[in-house]
C-alpha cells in the first residue's frame, strides 16, 4: 500500500488540500502521537521555527483541521500550520524511503514516519501557539469557508460586492472575500451560473449571486467527492494527484466546444490570470 497526498502536477486548491485533509486522517487514525520531529533544512518558502521539533515532541494529534488551503495538525502544546505550496506532499514513509526534497519528518509513536516532501519549496511549515490561531499572519484576514452555508451566502456576497467595481471572477479568488476559490474553480463557478467572468459585480441581481454561491460549493464539494473516492483505495502512487481534469468544462478548453450548448469557448486574460467561458452561456 502507498499514499502520496498531495496535488504534484498543479498548484493544489481548495479539494485537494481537503483530500490530503482526508488521507491524512485516515492513515494517521486515532491516537496518533508526535514521538519527534525531524527536520531536514530550516526553511522552505519562509523559515521553519527552530523550536518546532521541540514544541511538538511526544504531542498526541488531536486534529488535523484545514482552514482554507492550510492543514492544521492540532496538538496540546501547538498547532503545526502547513501549506503544501505548489508542490508539497505527505507520505509514509518506513525506513529507507527517503527522497530528495523530504524536509519533514514526523515519527509516530507507533513507529511509522510521515514525510513532507515539497521540491519547490513553495510550502510552508511553521508553529501556532495555542489560542493564537486567528491572529496569524497566514490566517487572520481570511474571508469564510465557501462551504460554511451560514457564513457564505448571497446576502454575505452582495454585501463584499457593494460599492466595487471590479469583475467578479476577481472578486470571488480575492482569499479576503472567501476562501479556496482559485481560479480552476472560480472559471468552472461561474460557467456553471451562467456568469461572465469579467461581469462587473455591481451588476449582478440577488438572485444571481445566489446562484454564484451554490455554483461554488458544487463545483468544490463535487471535486472533494472525486478526491476522496481516489484516497479511500490508496492508488494514488507516486503522486497521482487529486485532481479531476476530466470533470472541466471550461478551464483549460479555450477554443473547444461549451459541453452545454457547443458554442467555441473564448479566452483572455483576466485579472493576471487566464480566463475561459463560453460567450453564449455566460452574460
Ligand atoms: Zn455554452
Amino acid at each position: 500500500m502507498t499514499s502520496v497526498l498531495g496535488a504534484t502536477a498543479a498548484m493544489p486548491e481548495l479539494p485537494e488540500v481537503e483530500t490530503v485533509r482526508v488521507g491524512l486522517v485516515h492513515l494517521l487514525g486515532a491516537n496518533a502521537v508526535i514521538a519527534r520531529v525531524q527536520l531536514t533544512r530550516a526553511d522552505l518558502r519562509l523559515p521553519i521555527p527552530p523550536r518546532l521539533p521541540a514544541r511538538l515532541r511526544g504531542q498526541p494529534i488531536r486534529a488535523v483541521r484545514r482552514r482554507a488551503k492550510y492543514l492544521l495538525f492540532e496538538t496540546p502544546a501547538a498547532t503545526l500550520l502547513c501549506h503544501l505550496g505548489m508542490t508539497g506532499t505527505w507520505r509514509l514513509a518506513p525506513p529507507g524511503d527517503e527522497r530528495a526534497h523530504d524536509h519533514c519528518y514526523l515519527h509516530l509513536g507507533d513507529g511509522r514516519r510521515l514525510a513532507f516532501r515539497d521540491p519547490r519549496r513553495f510550502g510552508l511549515l511553521d508553529l501556532i501557539e495555542p489560542g493564537a490561531e486567528a491572529r496569524h499572519p497566514a490566517l487572520a484576514g481570511l474571508g469564510p469557508e465557501p462551504l460554511d452555508h451560514d457564513a457564505f451566502s448571497a446576502a454575505y456576497l452582495a454585501a463584499r460586492c457593494a460599492g466595487r467595481r471590479t469583475a467578479i471572477k476577481p472578486l470571488i479568488m480575492d482569499q479576503g472575500v472567501v476562501v479556496g476559490v482559485g481560479n480552476i474553480y472560480a472559471a468552472e463557478a461561474l460557467h456553471r451560473a451562467g456568469i461572465r467572468p469579467s461581469r462587473r459585480v455591481g451588476t449582478l441581481s440577488r438572485p444571481r449571486l445566489a446562484g454564484l454561491v451554490e455554483a461554488i460549493r458544487v463545483v468544490l464539494a463535487e471535486a472533494i467527492l472525486a478526491g476522496g473516492s481516489t484516497i479511500s483505495d490508496f492508488r494514488q502512487a507516486g503522486g497521482a494527484s487529486g485532481y479531476f481534469q476530466s470533470a472541466f468544462r471550461v478551464y483549460d478548453r479555450a477554443g473547444q466546444p461549451c459541453l452545454a450548448c457547443g458554442t467555441t469557448l473564448r479566452g483572455r486574460v483576466l485579472g493576471g490570470r487566464s480566463t475561459v467561458w463560453c460567450p453564449r452561456c455566460q452574460s
